[in-house]
């Protein structure tokens, strides 16, 4: 019996999912809710490839304006500068001979991203999406899911639920408004899984009704 070996050819082999190396164009998204630390994911990975003399670019929405105007801040103010955008379409034209383009805060952005990320890839370009997956309600966020779909590698990273200490699931409202989009800190926020987001949706809607009854 003759035993084949598989052998991958040489260029595959420097592939590696996070490498450094010469490799084509990809897409990885890093998504999951607040507090999760997306953001701080996109940092280290766009540092490494900076470390490793690449020259890289980080975009936002200009929706995005929490702390700072010109950089990207996460949670821990580990920052790094980022060029703040108003349409997808901006990136395409503002990443010309860039070898990395990290996208933070991708939920915001139009739909428009899932065909400029592509482009990017197929230019050669490595491109690092962060975003929230769903919004405040469980529902998949802007071009999220799309993204996820057309990524090369998906990283999905979980917060801690506030009240039991499981895995979170979705980042809860504490404050009570229906816009989708509501830029917020631990004020309006928090972290449950999906047993306690179930249970805390349950109060509302009582005391909801309590509310009608007075
Ligand atoms: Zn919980």
């Amino acid at each position: 019996m003759e035993i084949i070996k598989y052998q991958p050819e040489k260029s595959k082999m420097t592939h590696h999912i996070e490498g450094e190396s010469h490799r084509p164009g990809r897409i990885e998204v890093v998504c999951g809710s607040m507090f999760s630390g997306k953001t701080e994911e996109l940092i280290r990975r766009m540092k490494r490839a900076k470390f490793a003399k690449q020259r890289v670019e980080i975009f936002k929405p200009a929706i995005d304006t929490r702390y700072s105007d010109n950089d990207v801040v996460s949670h821990d103010q580990n920052a790094i500068p980022s060029t703040p955008v108003e349409t997808s379409s901006s990136i395409l034209l503002l990443s010309s001979d860039i070898e990395v383009v990290g996208i933070d805060e991708a939920q915001f952005l139009d739909m428009g991203l899932v065909e400029v990320c592509n482009e990017l890839a197929n230019r050669g370009v490595r491109v690092i999406v962060a975003g929230l997956d769903m919004d405040f309600r469980g529902v998949p966020f802007g071009p999220m899911p799309a993204l996820c779909a057309i990524a090369d590698d998906v990283t999905k990273v979980h917060a801690i639920c506030v009240r039991c200490g499981n895995l979170a699931y979705l980042s809860h409202r504490l404050v009570h408004n229906e816009k989708r989009v509501l830029l917020g800190e631990k004020m309006e926020y928090e972290p449950l899984c999906r047993d306690c987001y179930l249970q805390a949706v349950i109060a509302e809607d009582e005391n909801k009704e309590n509310e009608k009854a007075d």
